[in-house]
């Protein structure tokens, strides 16, 4: 089941691209994946922020990009639930990213990207 978390995050993203992750939740879920949402709208400000984290002051590099899909609403960050516990495992992105390709072609999995490529990245198409 989507967390309270999860359907709060999606409240806040353009309603197309929260009824793509409860569709591709429902049939993940089928296959055993229990997937969550960890990031869904970012504002700008924030956005902004995390652009300056290993460029104009101290850490690693978080982010690729000054203008999100996350800003805009158009894009989630998924994770997985095991036993409990929050899972990023690659393999079980590239299944989802399967699963989205055939039962949510408006979703785009950014695991397919040459550049910038995050697995845990899904957004709608353009
Ligand atoms: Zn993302």
């Amino acid at each position: 089941m989507l967390g309270v978390s999860s359907k709060q995050k999606l409240t806040l993203v353009n309603k197309k691209l929260e009824d793509a992750v409860k569709r591709l939740h429902e049939v993940a879920l089928k296959e055993g994946l229990d997937v969550q949402v960890a990031t869904g709208f970012r504002p700008q400000a924030i956005q902004d922020d995390l652009w300056k984290q290993g460029r104009t002051r101290p850490g690693p590099i978080v982010t690729w990009t000054r203008h999100s899909k996350h800003s805009l609403g158009l894009a989630v960050d998924l994770f997985f639930m095991v036993n409990g516990k929050a899972d990023w495992g690659i393999g079980k992105f590239v299944a989802l990213g399967k699963i989205a390709a055939k039962e949510c072609p408006e979703l785009e999995w950014s695991g397919n990207w040459k550049i910038a490529r995050e697995f845990c990245h899904f957004q709608l198409k353009e």
